[in-house]
Protein backbone atom coordinates (compact mmCIF):
# COMPACT_ATOMS: atom_id res chain seq x y z
CA UNK A 1 0.00 0.00 0.00
CA UNK A 2 1.31 3.46 -0.99
CA UNK A 3 1.72 5.82 1.66
CA UNK A 4 -0.85 8.19 0.45
CA UNK A 5 -3.52 5.40 0.72
CA UNK A 6 -2.27 4.61 3.95
CA UNK A 7 -3.38 8.28 4.85
CA UNK A 8 -6.63 8.08 3.79
CA UNK A 9 -7.80 5.06 5.50
CA UNK A 10 -6.53 6.69 8.28
CA UNK A 11 -8.07 9.47 7.84
CA UNK A 12 -11.44 7.55 7.32
CA UNK A 13 -10.98 5.58 10.59
CA UNK A 14 -10.74 8.79 12.61
CA UNK A 15 -13.65 10.29 11.07
CA UNK A 16 -15.62 7.39 11.67
CA UNK A 17 -14.59 7.24 15.21
CA UNK A 18 -15.77 10.90 15.64
CA UNK A 19 -18.88 10.62 14.19
CA UNK A 20 -19.37 7.69 16.65
CA UNK A 21 -19.07 9.44 19.69
CA UNK A 22 -20.72 12.38 18.72
CA UNK A 23 -23.55 10.27 18.46
CA UNK A 24 -22.92 8.61 21.75
CA UNK A 25 -22.53 12.08 23.45
CA UNK A 26 -26.08 13.28 21.67
CA UNK A 27 -27.55 9.79 23.24
CA UNK A 28 -26.51 10.59 26.60
CA UNK A 29 -27.34 14.40 26.36
CA UNK A 30 -31.22 12.65 25.68
CA UNK A 31 -31.66 10.96 28.37
CA UNK A 32 -30.18 13.43 30.89
CA UNK A 33 -32.56 16.00 29.46
CA UNK A 34 -35.34 13.71 29.85
CA UNK A 35 -35.27 14.04 33.80
CA UNK A 36 -33.93 17.70 33.64
CA UNK A 37 -36.92 18.66 31.49
CA UNK A 38 -38.91 17.25 34.49
CA UNK A 39 -38.46 19.65 37.46
CA UNK A 40 -41.59 18.04 39.97
CA UNK A 41 -39.97 14.50 39.67
CA UNK A 42 -38.41 13.39 42.64
CA UNK A 43 -38.85 9.96 44.74
CA UNK A 44 -38.58 11.33 48.08
CA UNK A 45 -40.70 14.84 48.27
CA UNK A 46 -44.33 13.85 48.84
CA UNK A 47 -45.44 17.56 48.43
CA UNK A 48 -49.05 17.39 46.10
CA UNK A 49 -47.99 18.19 42.31
CA UNK A 50 -50.74 20.67 40.42
CA UNK A 51 -50.01 21.34 37.21
CA UNK A 52 -51.20 22.75 34.32
CA UNK A 53 -52.63 20.79 31.33
CA UNK A 54 -49.61 22.39 29.08
CA UNK A 55 -47.15 22.02 31.75
CA UNK A 56 -47.95 18.03 31.91
CA UNK A 57 -47.61 18.46 28.35
CA UNK A 58 -43.98 19.65 27.97
CA UNK A 59 -42.66 17.13 31.00
CA UNK A 60 -44.78 14.22 29.72
CA UNK A 61 -44.05 11.77 26.31
CA UNK A 62 -47.79 11.74 24.14
CA UNK A 63 -48.08 8.10 25.54
CA UNK A 64 -47.22 9.08 29.06
CA UNK A 65 -49.71 12.64 28.92
CA UNK A 66 -52.29 10.18 26.78
CA UNK A 67 -52.17 7.52 29.72
CA UNK A 68 -51.70 10.14 33.00
CA UNK A 69 -53.69 12.94 31.99
CA UNK A 70 -55.99 11.67 29.98
CA UNK A 71 -57.20 8.25 31.29
CA UNK A 72 -55.74 6.69 28.41
CA UNK A 73 -54.97 2.87 28.38
CA UNK A 74 -51.79 1.25 26.61
CA UNK A 75 -51.90 -1.37 24.45
CA UNK A 76 -52.58 -5.05 26.36
CA UNK A 77 -49.11 -7.27 26.21
CA UNK A 78 -47.30 -3.81 24.97
CA UNK A 79 -45.68 -3.14 28.63
CA UNK A 80 -41.87 -3.71 29.15
CA UNK A 81 -42.88 -4.61 32.89
CA UNK A 82 -45.25 -7.34 31.77
CA UNK A 83 -42.66 -10.52 31.91
CA UNK A 84 -40.21 -8.74 34.47
CA UNK A 85 -39.76 -10.32 37.84
CA UNK A 86 -36.37 -7.69 38.84
CA UNK A 87 -36.47 -6.51 42.94
CA UNK A 88 -36.37 -3.24 43.16
CA UNK A 89 -39.51 -0.28 43.75
CA UNK A 90 -41.88 1.20 41.24
CA UNK A 91 -42.75 4.63 41.51
CA UNK A 92 -45.11 6.89 39.20
CA UNK A 93 -43.24 8.38 36.26
CA UNK A 94 -44.90 11.56 36.31
CA UNK A 95 -43.91 12.53 39.31
CA UNK A 96 -41.33 10.07 40.78
CA UNK A 97 -43.88 9.00 43.65
CA UNK A 98 -43.35 5.22 45.45
CA UNK A 99 -45.89 2.81 44.31
CA UNK A 100 -45.48 -0.50 44.59
CA UNK A 101 -42.76 -3.19 45.78
CA UNK A 102 -41.69 -5.87 43.06
CA UNK A 103 -42.79 -8.65 46.12
CA UNK A 104 -46.02 -7.42 44.93
CA UNK A 105 -46.42 -8.13 41.63
CA UNK A 106 -47.67 -11.24 40.28
CA UNK A 107 -47.98 -12.71 37.00
CA UNK A 108 -51.18 -11.84 35.59
CA UNK A 109 -53.01 -12.76 31.95
CA UNK A 110 -54.47 -9.60 31.68
CA UNK A 111 -52.22 -7.64 29.69
CA UNK A 112 -51.37 -5.04 31.84
CA UNK A 113 -48.01 -5.16 35.28
CA UNK A 114 -50.43 -6.14 37.79
CA UNK A 115 -49.48 -6.02 42.02
CA UNK A 116 -51.60 -7.05 44.58
CA UNK A 117 -51.14 -4.14 47.00
CA UNK A 118 -49.49 -0.23 47.19
CA UNK A 119 -46.35 0.39 48.70
CA UNK A 120 -47.86 2.31 51.16
CA UNK A 121 -51.68 3.83 52.28
CA UNK A 122 -51.78 7.13 50.27
CA UNK A 123 -49.41 6.34 47.64
CA UNK A 124 -52.60 5.54 45.81
CA UNK A 125 -56.16 7.32 45.12
CA UNK A 126 -59.16 5.54 44.53
CA UNK A 127 -62.78 7.18 42.59
CA UNK A 128 -65.19 5.20 41.27
CA UNK A 129 -65.32 5.24 37.20
CA UNK A 130 -68.86 4.40 35.77
CA UNK A 131 -67.04 5.01 32.10
CA UNK A 132 -67.27 2.93 29.23
CA UNK A 133 -70.88 1.60 30.89
CA UNK A 134 -68.46 -0.58 33.42
CA UNK A 135 -68.45 -0.05 37.64
CA UNK A 136 -64.64 -0.28 38.06
CA UNK A 137 -62.23 1.74 40.91
CA UNK A 138 -59.89 4.14 38.93
CA UNK A 139 -56.14 4.29 40.63
CA UNK A 140 -54.05 7.62 40.46
CA UNK A 141 -50.58 8.89 42.00
CA UNK A 142 -51.15 10.01 45.15
CA UNK A 143 -49.21 12.93 44.31
CA UNK A 144 -49.80 14.13 40.98
CA UNK A 145 -52.97 11.99 40.70
CA UNK A 146 -51.54 10.94 37.50
CA UNK A 147 -54.44 8.06 36.01
CA UNK A 148 -52.47 4.36 36.12
CA UNK A 149 -55.35 2.50 35.56
CA UNK A 150 -57.41 0.34 37.74
CA UNK A 151 -58.12 -2.39 40.78
CA UNK A 152 -60.13 -4.96 40.58
CA UNK A 153 -60.72 -8.12 43.36
CA UNK A 154 -60.01 -10.88 41.57
CA UNK A 155 -56.00 -10.46 42.89
CA UNK A 156 -54.36 -13.14 44.55
CA UNK A 157 -53.87 -13.28 48.75
CA UNK A 158 -52.93 -11.58 51.17
CA UNK A 159 -55.41 -8.60 49.89
CA UNK A 160 -57.41 -10.36 46.54
CA UNK A 161 -57.17 -7.34 44.63
CA UNK A 162 -55.10 -6.89 41.42
CA UNK A 163 -53.80 -3.02 40.51
CA UNK A 164 -53.91 -3.42 37.13
CA UNK A 165 -51.09 -0.81 36.06
CA UNK A 166 -50.23 0.80 32.20
CA UNK A 167 -46.74 0.50 32.19
CA UNK A 168 -45.72 3.17 30.39
CA UNK A 169 -46.24 5.36 33.69
CA UNK A 170 -44.66 3.40 35.82
CA UNK A 171 -40.34 3.56 36.23
CA UNK A 172 -38.24 1.10 38.08
CA UNK A 173 -35.24 1.61 40.54
CA UNK A 174 -33.76 -1.78 41.13
CA UNK A 175 -32.96 -2.52 44.51
ZN1 LIG B 1 -47.31 10.85 40.22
Amino acid sequence: MKNIEKYFLLICLITSFISCQTQNNANKKMMNNAKQDNPIYSTTDTNKIVLKEEEWKKILSAEQYFIAREKGTEKPGSSKFNDFNELGTYYCAACGNELFKSDAKFKSSCGWPSFFEPIKKGSIIYTPDYSHGMNRTEVQCGRCKAHLGHVFEDGPPPTGLRYCINGAIIDFEKK
